[in-house]
């Protein structure tokens, strides 16, 4: 007898033009950090998601040819037949597991920047490229460019077909592609035929697709990335006005509407400023003016929201790039009835911002992710001990829950001590702060699956000193006690204690984290840079606080920059009533007033009022427990922010990484796969 699932409409097949999907999981386009130059970590990333049950997994952003040279972003390339070895092998990985394998080539237009071809930036006007800060122009294409153009990208196509991709892609997204230039009202300033009317700006797109089909589509589906919206943007297309009408011109031209929402900050927008599914409302209309499959994205981690995608008809296919960052695995978690072993995404942007920073991947949820050539990792398989032993994990914060979970999927006998009431560190804590509510995911996912293990004991509200450690007699034992931030004003621009008064009342996120209540004035003083200071500013003015943000650098929260949160964090202060400044950096707090001096020229620049000031510097490591017990043991290792504070997925990685060593990786230390550089000799 057959069973019947709530979610077997996610596992029906689907066609695509001349290919069939097995399933609706779509892991889109999304790029991984590795780019041309390491190729092999890429291709491993990607198997390991078809392994883990996507239907289509597609390679990222790949350039077309050298004018449209995105470095120092670190791209694809299928510029000639010298890259064809790399391509066929990754749709080896992805199709041995059945899935299709899509590809998503493209030129750049005015968003390359060919500082390594030195070759002219093109595109539909001669205008500065869409990188402000960089001293790069464009120049106008001429219908020769155009054409050779049209030819670099068959040609692309016909590369990508022969490799054995199932998939590819003409991209017109994310104010990302000479397409989207072509299309758009702000840089297509052009009086020709690919310039004027929309029929004009979309002609250079419905060429290229109709090219596409030609070169490849008896073999291939052909794919068309579209943003329908672009919010925020100047003269940007809206959902309900050219960018609908694109759809409806064009809507059974390609084999596959992959639709989505521009720029990048926008696609990849954060759980602190979006909901699941939050591009919604965007793209639900696009099934209405074509036949043709549709998937589309907004970080969906609930099976039942996307049975009820397709069951409502507002998309054929769930698109997913972070969810598949975040769990490769979760389309089999869900076929085979594991619906609460998924590692849901907590729509950090850790992801987007080791790509942005030209990195490979880290993940906050899945600390395997990008390891998988690298370090030989599996983010759900653990080799089994032969000889479990006897494990004490002191602190049940992110690195201890996950160093304690990978221990134990290993076959060890696991016992973990938490101080507070609750399992989670500061994932917990910080999820209470406004916006980051997802951060308790991480302790989430990790309780439940230790909860589920026979072989886990977990004690709460059970501090241990050195001597009840010994007491224990653990075989071996990790600490994990997390770390606290300072009170002395030290921090990324002050390396010295600062000059403040003792009778000034210093705050420092442990004590909001802790529950103190303050009220009147507060000045955040945020020598960190992430999220924090951001999000704990916005969290005091919502409870009543009289706000002001000060940042030693020249913008508030500078590394969300990489998280593509920055210019909303700004925005969101700004409506909560906190006033912020930047360039400043605090010289001297006394009397109820704090002083700064500019940060270029020394002179006093500033001062403000305030009742409390909130110290956001460097953290020290909570490493007291850890240091008397290495006196007595070597069977003791310190893990997380008790051995370095950082950040979340940090913690998450140590926690992982050290359990991995313990039990005898040999790739989890300093000696790993690293793609090397080719002599020519
Ligand atoms: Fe999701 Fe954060 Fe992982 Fe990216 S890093 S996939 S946003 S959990």
């Amino acid at each position: 007898m057959t069973t019947h699932s709530p979610y077997d409409i996610l596992f029906e097949p689907v066609q695509i033009g001349p290919v069939e999907a097995p399933n609706r999981f779509y892991a889109v386009p999304h790029a991984t950090g590795h780019g041309h130059l390491q190729p092999n970590g890429a291709i491993a990333l990607r198997g390991m998601k078809a392994e883990g049950g996507w239907g289509v997994v597609a390679a990222q952003m790949t350039e077309i040819g050298p004018d449209s040279d995105m470095a120092n972003h670190p791209m694809d390339r299928i510029w000639d037949k010298g890259d064809q070895p790399i391509h066929k092998r990754q749709v080896e990985a992805i199709k041995k597991h059945g899935a299709l394998a899509a590809i998503e080539i493209a030129h750049g237009g005015l968003r390359a920047r060919n500082l390594t071809t030195g070759l002219p930036v093109q595109g539909p006007s001669n205008l500065p490229i869409i990188r402000p800060e960089m001293p790069v122009q464009g120049r106008a294409m001429n219908l020769k460019d155009i054409r050779a153009f049209r030819n670099q990208h068959k040609r692309a196509a016909i590369s990508a077909r022969d490799a054995g991709f199932d998939i590819v892609y003409v991209y017109a997204a994310h104010d990302l592609s000479i397409l989207s230039h072509f299309i758009s009202r702000s840089v297509n300033h052009r009086t020709d035929e690919y310039g004027g009317c929309l029929e004009n700006r979309v002609r250079l797109l419905r060429e290229v697709l109709i090219d596409t089909k030609e070169a490849i589509g008896d073999q291939c589906a052909v794919a068309l990335r579209f943003s329908v919206a672009e919010p925020g943007k100047n003269l940007g297309l809206t959902h309900d006005g050219e960018g609908r009408d694109i759809i409806e011109m064009l809507a059974d031209l390609p084999d596959l509407w992959d639709v989505n929402i521009s720029s990048w900050p926008n696609d990849s927008a954060t759980s602190r400023f979006s909901e699941e599914g939050f591009q919604l409302g965007y793209v639900d209309f696009v099934k209405s003016v074509t036949d043709k499959p549709v998937v589309g994205v907004g970080r969906f981690t609930s099976p039942d929201k996307m049975v009820s995608l397709i069951k409502r008809g507002v998309l054929d296919l769930i698109g997913g790039a972070r969810p598949s960052i975040a769990d490769p695995f979760l389309p089999n978690k869900i076929r085979e009835g594991r619906v609460e072993d998924i590692r849901e995404c907590i729509g950090c942007n850790m992801c987007v911002c080791s790509d942005a920073y030209g990195v490979p991947l880290r993940c906050t949820q899945n600390p395997t992710i990008a390891e998988e050539w690298r370090r030989g990792w599996h983010p759900e398989n653990v080799v089994k001990t032969n000889s479990p032993s006897n494990i004490l994990v002191v602190g049940a914060g992110p690195a201890g829950l996950e160093c304690a979970l990978t221990l134990a999927r290993a076959g060890h006998e696991v016992t973990i001590s938490e101080r507070r009431k609750e399992a989670g560190g500061r994932a917990i804590l910080e999820s209470r702060l406004t916006g980051l509510s997802a951060w308790s995911r991480v302790a989430d996912y990790r309780l439940y699956q230790l909860g589920q293990m026979a072989n886990v004991s977990m004690y709460l509200e059970s501090e241990l000193d050195a001597a009840s450690v010994t007491d224990f007699n653990a075989d071996h034992v990790f600490v994990s006690t997390g770390s606290h931030w300072r009170r002395d004003g030290i921090g990324k621009s002050h390396m010295q204690p600062m000059d403040i008064d003792t009778d000034v009342s210093i705050l420092t996120p442990d004590d909001i984290l802790g529950g103190k209540l303050i009220s009147g004035k507060v000045i955040v003083y945020d020598d960190e840079h992430n999220y924090m200071g951001g999000v704990l500013a916005t969290h005091l003015a919502s409870n009543g606080c009289n706000v002001s943000i000060v940042s030693p650098l020249q913008m508030i929260s500078a590394w969300t920059e990489f998280t593509l949160e920055q210019p909303r964090i700004v925005r969101q202060l700004h409506n909560s009533g906190v006033d912020w400044h930047v360039n400043n950096i605090l010289s001297r707090a006394s009397n109820g007033v704090a002083e700064f001096s500019c940060a270029y020229t020394d002179s006093k620049i500033l001062e403000l009022p305030f009742e409390h000031l909130l110290l956001l510097g460097g953290r020290l490591p909570n490493d007291n427990l850890y240091k008397e017990l290495a006196q007595q043991s070597d069977n003791v290792n310190v893990i997380g922010d008790s051995l370095v504070p950082g950040i979340i997925q940090a913690a998450v990685h140590s926690g992982h990484r050290h359990a991995k060593l313990f039990c005898g990786d040999p790739l989890a230390g300093e000696t790993f796969n690293r793609d090397q550089a080719r002599l020519f000799v």
